[in-house]
């Protein structure tokens, strides 16, 4: 091994470290007995960084746009068994075959035409996805390409894919830009429970990035997607 690897993979064990400490502190501060699983986001960085964070424990990692990951993980070597890849960005219907080919979970399913066009390609591949409903907690930002579902719609899409061949885990979101994420994580754990209450399996709630996965902790979040504090800070638009 390089030192320029060795000193890379100890920089990220380092921010791994950091931020399980921060999962820790925030789960007793919440009063809470589980802590919730970190999902490590490796967009823009390179397989050899994936490599080195699977190498120091990590186990569920996600990407956010298909090309990049297909050619990361897909194309790459795969991922090691007990490895599970999650994907977390916007996703157009007709690459909904390509995720399914490598993704065990897709997080940001906020419409019909997603679900049918997984749940085909699924069937085709022979394998198991587990799909999150991606809820917009940010009624200004409809249409600005962040993704989710309306709330009010949420419901009826988690019918839809727990009638699929999906397996429905639960919801995700992104906070508000520059809002106070509080309310926002309050909101999606009301979302949360409605959907719980038809589907007792999905007790997913994916909230929780780099700034403010305290907040998440607080609201219940089950699962934190943690890139730049782990990862350092990315060109800008990722
Ligand atoms: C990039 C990304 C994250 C991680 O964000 P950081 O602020 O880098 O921790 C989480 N969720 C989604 C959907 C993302 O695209």
């Amino acid at each position: 091994m390089s030192a320029a690897t060795k000193e890379r993979r100890a920089e990220l064990a380092a921010h791994l470290e950091a931020v399980r400490a921060r999962i820790t502190a925030a789960t007793t501060a919440a009063g809470r007995a589980d802590e919730p699983s970190l999902v490590v986001i490796t967009k823009h960085f390179p397989r050899s960084d994936l490599d080195a964070l699977v190498e120091i424990g990590v186990r569920d990692v996600g990407e956010n746009r298909e090309q990049e990951a297909a050619a990361k993980i897909a194309e790459g070597d795969g991922l090691p068994p007990g490895v599970r890849a999650h994907f977390v960005g916007q996703l157009q219907s007709k690459k909904a075959g390509a995720v399914a080919r490598w993704a065990d979970v897709v997080q940001s399913v906020d419409r019909s035409k997603l679900v049918a066009g997984l749940a085909r390609a699924a069937d085709r591949e022979g394998r198991e996805i587990t799909a999150l409903v991606q809820v917009n907690l940010d009624p200004a930002a409809a249409g600005e390409g962040r993704g989710g579902a309306a709330p009010e719609d949420v419901l009826a899409l988690a019918d839809e894919i727990a009638a699929s061949s999906l397996t429905l885990g639960g919801v995700m979101a992104v906070a508000p830009r520059d809002a106070d994420p509080d309310p926002a994580f309050a909101r999606l754990a009301e979302i949360a429970a409605e959907v719980r209450a038809r589907h007792p399996g999905a007790t997913w709630v994916s909230a929780g990035m780099s700034g403010d996965l305290e907040a998440a902790v607080r609201h219940g979040a089950t699962h934190l997607r943690v890139g730049s504090a782990i990862l350092g800070s990315r060109p800008p638009q990722g």
